[in-house]
């Protein structure tokens, strides 16, 4: 029987707004398939095996907590994350966790460093930080679908010219409130604004992830408690 090795990236310090609830979506969709289900963690100064896991996931951090992980991760997980990536493993960024995936997150004269993983960059502009819940459209190779949550984050992010973002913004702002477009997917790398967490009310997402991360297709559960938390997110957002 085939396990999904999930390994959680700085789970004490990037873990806003609970969102190690995504790791406990992916454990339980497992486990109600009877799909196996290993969680290991890399926090600061580890390393990091490129080939110990099939999804590695990071979540949202406050500025003060991401400037500890930005430069951690640039020397002791940035090789591997790529080669990860380059494998085709999953990886999986949300907000705090997504900016540092591109080439940097500015605020006032400091600029933290990112992996390059994506062609992207981040900047603390004045203005607003952009609160509130928000909506998608993306198409993760099934068609399009909405994915739901919530934001709040100073930082503004522009993709490079050749990057795909995540999804459309059908309601909130995204990744800089102006050109409508929500997070980055290039193949398995996705990295997202959306916190809720965001699997949770999203549950069609987590099980595409897993799908993704193992390829293999999953048979549908019975998701009626899902659903209404994805339909009562989406309600939120107005959509
Ligand atoms: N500190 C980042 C910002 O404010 C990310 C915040 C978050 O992860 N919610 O832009």
């Amino acid at each position: 029987m085939s396990a999904l090795r999930v390994c959680s990236l700085y789970p004490d310090l990037m873990n806003i707004y609970a969102d190690r609830g995504n790791i406990a979506v992916l454990r339980a969709r497992c486990e109600w398939r009877g799909l196996g289900f290993e969680l290991s963690a890399s926090g600061l100064g580890e390393p990091l095996d490129p080939d110990s896991a099939d999804l590695f996931y990071i979540g949202g951090g406050q500025d003060r907590d991401q400037a500890l992980v930005a430069r951690d991760m640039v020397e002791t997980k940035r090789e591997a994350l790529h080669a990860a990536a380059a494998r085709g493993a999953v990886v999986l960024a949300v907000c705090g966790g997504y900016q540092l995936l591109g080439h940097g997150y500015r605020v006032g004269d400091s600029e933290l460093p990112g992996i390059g993983l994506v062609d992207l960059r981040t900047v603390r502009e004045p203005g607003p930080r952009l609160i509130g819940n928000c909506a998608i459209e993306a198409d993760l190779g099934t068609g399009p679908r909405v994915i739901a949550g919530f934001e709040n984050h100073g930082g503004r992010t522009y993709l490079g010219a050749g990057e795909q973002p995540l999804g459309r913004v059908l309601k909130g702002f995204g990744n800089n409130g102006r050109d409508g477009f929500e997070g980055v997917r290039r193949g398995n790398v996705i990295g997202t604004y959306l916190h809720g967490p965001l699997l949770p009310k999203n549950a069609w997402l987590a099980d595409r992830l897993i799908e993704l991360a193992l390829g293999v297709e999953l048979e549908p559960l019975d998701d009626a408690l899902e659903d209404a938390a994805h339909a009562s997110a989406r309600r939120a957002a107005g959509v």
